[in-house]
């Protein structure tokens, strides 16, 4: 039986003796389980809508009836996912992407980012490529512009033409961009590159484009917690924190290698399919690769909304606050383009990620990517 979310006790008691202590100093876990007593007239419906759990209207019935839950725990970042098995088991309904497709393209006619040098502002100091970046007309901040793709459809990379070299050129891009923002103001220098994938990842713009902004006196605060939490967990155990994060990750089987870039399908995802790189440097020649593996992993698995976003430490010379952080780059699937709900809600913003898919198959996927 290969590993799952549901029998994650199991692997975890299945770890030798140091990578255990790894995995305790770090990740907690319990398991719990959700009894539910449908009534007779809802078991139709039930035996329909979960039939890919069991072969049988009884054998469904009865998963359903009971459903296993796990909880897991960072406890040096206090990120928690709640896992529901039942739920993760789903298989992947490859939909056509026809009707998605057509939308794309009618955006087309009124794209401004088709026509960035008319439609879209500059920064004070111009434009990175004589096109390609832009000002965003409604900034979070001091400094804040975009990549704007070549082309037109955000989809592009779960098509064939999709190259490493366009992500290699948006990873130059970005970077050649906040240093022109550093240059011109010498404490703008915590840089942060996003890339939200449509609508349902919050994009207000079909055409695909990345977003930077340049901050200055402190980074954002996700990213100084994580600084901050690295930091206690290093004085506290005497490890390096993002050294653990990986390993732990390798030892349950959840990462691959993609040269010397670290993918790891993480513990406690944010929300569904969470890939994180962890790369020593922004510049390592491995990282555009490893980026267009994940996002090739994100297509084959029918991903067509995801946030990306890349931390970073502060841009000039080394600041020894941020010694030994790395490069982590994130990507997390945002749900069905059809769907009319959010994908979170209360839970995930004050208590808890809720999450379907099991990272022990996202795992197997982007091994598979390896080869
Ligand atoms: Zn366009």
């Amino acid at each position: 039986m290969p590993a799952t979310i549901a029998s994650f006790d199991k692997v975890v008691s299945g770890l030798a003796p140091e990578a255990r202590r790894r995995f305790d100093r770090m990740y907690d876990s319990v398991a719990a389980e959700a009894r539910i007593l449908p009534p007779p007239a809802m078991e139709g419906w039930i035996a329909h809508a979960f039939r890919y759990l069991a072969p049988t209207k009884e054998g469904v019935l009865e998963a359903v009836r009971r459903q296993p839950i796990m909880h897991v725990m960072n406890r040096a970042t206090g990120q928690a996912t709640l896992f529901n098995a039942i739920r993760s088991q789903r298989p992947i309904e490859a939909r056509a992407a026809t009707d998605l497709e057509a939308e794309i393209e009618a955006a087309r006619a009124k794209c401004s980012f088709c026509r960035p040098l008319e439609q879209t502002p500059a920064n004070t100091f111009g434009r990175i490529g004589a096109q390609k970046t832009c000002a965003n007309v409604a900034a979070y901040d001091g400094y804040h512009g975009l990549v704007i793709f070549e082309d037109h459809n955000p989809l592009r990379f779960r098509h064939d033409a999709f190259k490493v070299g366009e992500v290699a050129d948006l990873l130059a891009t970005a970077r050649a961009w906040a240093e022109k923002c550093h240059a011109e103001t010498p404490q703008a220098r915590f840089f942060f590159l996003m890339w939200n994938c449509l609508w349902k990842a919050a994009a207000s713009i079909i055409h695909g484009h990345a977003q930077m902004t340049v901050g200055c006196k402190f980074h954002y605060g996700r990213i100084e917690r994580l600084r901050r939490d690295a930091l206690a967990y290093q004085h506290e155990h005497g490890a390096d924190y993002f050294a653990d994060f990986v390993a732990i990750h390798e030892s349950l089987g959840l990462a691959a290698r993609w040269g010397s870039v670290a993918a790891v399908a993480h513990l406690t995802p944010a929300k569904e399919r969470e890939i994180i790189l962890v790369a020593d440097r922004y510049e390592n020649p491995d990282l555009p690769a490893a980026i267009w593996r994940a996002l090739k992993v994100y297509a084959a698995q029918d991903v067509k909304s995801y946030n990306m976003a890349v931390y970073l430490p502060p841009l000039g010379p080394a600041d020894p606050g941020w010694a030994g952080f790395p490069v982590l780059a994130h990507f997390v699937d945002r749900g069905d383009l059809a769907a009319k709900t959010v994908d979170v809600g209360g839970m995930e913003f004050y208590a808890s990620a809720v999450v379907s898919a099991d990272p022990f198959a996202l795992a197997e996927a982007m091994k598979k990517q390896s080869a």
